[in-house]
């Protein structure tokens, strides 16, 4: 008989030749438990998305209870289903009074795509502006979206008109025209390896994109949720998107993302042609109650608070010789060594250590640090100590 591995390589469509395979047996908190009950401190969180941990007894509340009413009703936009109205209540409330209308998608390459359409339609224009070594998704629009070749050279034609920023380069900024429909871009640059904008740069693109009549995009798919220390990146840059995309921390651990918007631009979609945007599955209903649920345990909680103390824990103790520099923005850094080879031997010695962590798509001398909200500063030092440890156990 093949084993679980074996059917996996076999049935499991395969996206690199070296998939990390560990036997996820079940996951609480911090913490991934494999097939031979050995425990993994994810320090990744399923790439920024298990932002209360694993299975958070009040997500798990929420999509329980879900669960005894319905499930899937119907497509997208016709029942008034409360998991996602009071989700979109909630979300509004706690963003600037343009962006109140939420649309619900299953993911955060999804919500691109509805976010793009929606700039065409408000603008009639088709030019899109995004930034190098940014990730948006993997469907064709939002990887038209990716200035990396290697990436998109065998899926050619993706979108035309796309242009790119070099992220945080202000001269750059003039290439934001008349006839861009909208800039795309991080609040924080996340598969870059960790680049905070700097100081006016957001700034300077919204005050550009009014100039122009452009939208401007903002991609918190990585950041939102209390990643950086406050509830949304853009908080700390005194602007206002356009657009909002979400996804990834948003479902607490289950499937959910959207783009937000202000109901003036929104209702383009609902007409001329109706339906503009739709979905099946988005904005599921147990989905939507995973993320109330999260949503609301973040706000009621002092865990944004907490994120600073975290951060300098985290920096305060990653000291090693071989490491060059450490980005960071709040519970979310990059480590940076030598190169590649160094990278991937870290991380084969932390996974031995039992400690998960990855690199950066577009930064590979980088290890990526982005563990749950709710991790403890206990088990951040004991994280910081197998890191370093596997550090020195690394030849360079
Ligand atoms: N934007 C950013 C910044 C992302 O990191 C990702 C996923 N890594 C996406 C969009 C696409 O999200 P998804 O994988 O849910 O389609």
């Amino acid at each position: 008989m093949l084993s679980e591995r074996q059917l996996f390589l076999r049935h499991i469509a395969q996206t690199s030749e070296s998939p990390l395979m560990l036997e996820i047996e079940r996951a609480q908190g911090l913490y991934l438990y494999d097939s031979a009950g050995k425990s993994y401190m994810d320090l990744i969180a399923g790439i920024s998305v298990s932002i209360l941990g694993h299975r958070h007894p009040e997500v798990q509340r929420a999509i329980q209870n879900q669960l005894e009413k319905y499930w899937h009703t119907l497509v997208y936009g016709e029942f008034v289903l409360s998991p996602q109205v009071q989700l979109a209540t909630l979300l509004s409330k706690n963003l600037p009074n343009t962006l109140n209308s939420v649309y619900f998608t299953n993911s955060g390459t999804e919500a691109i795509e509805g976010a793009m359409k929606l700039a065409k339609r408000v603008t009639g224009r088709k030019h899109f502006i995004a930034a190098h070594d940014a990730y948006h998704g993997s469907t064709q629009g939002a990887m038209s979206l990716n200035s990396s070749t290697y990436f998109t050279k065998a899926y050619k034609p993706l979108l035309p008109n796309i242009d790119w920023l070099r992220y945080n380069n202000f001269d750059d900024i003039e290439k934001i025209t008349k006839k861009t429909a909208a800039v795309v871009i991080e609040a924080v640059q996340a598969e870059a390896g960790i680049i905070s904008p700097k100081k006016n740069y957001l700034k300077t693109i919204r005050e550009r994109c009014n100039e122009t009549g452009s939208l401007l995009i903002l991609d918190e798919v990585q950041s939102g949720l209390g990643r950086t220390g406050k509830l949304w990146a853009f908080c700390r840059h005194q602007i206002v998107p356009d657009i909002l995309v979400l996804a990834k921390g948003l479902g607490g651990g289950m499937p959910i993302g959207a783009f937000i918007a202000d109901k003036k631009l929104m209702d383009k979609f609902t007409n001329n042609p109706v339906l503009g945007h739709i979905t099946t599955f988005g904005g599921h209903p147990v989905s939507c109650a995973a993320a109330l649920a999260t949503l609301q345990t973040i706000l009621t909680s002092d865990l944004i608070e907490q994120v600073a103390r975290k951060e300098k824990l985290f920096l305060d103790n990653l000291k090693h010789p071989m490491i060059k520099e450490t980005r960071s923005a709040g519970l979310w850094l990059a480590v940076e060594l030598e190169n590649f080879s160094v990278v991937q031997q870290v991380i084969q010695n932390c996974l031995k250590k039992g400690l998960l962590t990855d690199w950066f798509l577009f930064n590979d001398k980088c290890l990526r640090i982005a563990p749950p909200l709710t991790i403890s500063e206990a088990e951040i030092l004991k994280a910081c100590k197998i890191i370093t440890d596997a550090l020195t156990n690394t030849k360079e």
